[in-house]
């Protein structure tokens, strides 16, 4: 899943794997050679959005109309 954040230095979009983010992956901005990764704490938060959005999709269901 990509994703950019804004560089917390220069505020340039940085793309970033939002799996790779969420297990600790540094990246590095392309504009200041800052390193931005996620703390630990935020790194659980971000698993259990995943989670959720995992179970939504699993949940969806195609929806027809009915009135045809
Ligand atoms: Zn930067």
């Amino acid at each position: 899943m990509q994703a950019t954040v804004p560089c917390p230095n220069c505020k340039t979009a940085i793309p970033v794997d939002m799996m790779g983010l969420s297990q600790g992956t540094s990246f590095e901005c392309g504009s200041c050679q800052s390193v931005i990764s996620l703390a630990a704490p935020n790194r659980q938060a971000s698993l259990n959005a995943m989670d959720a959005l995992k179970t939504l999709a699993s949940e969806m269901t195609v929806k027809k109309d009915a009135d045809e």
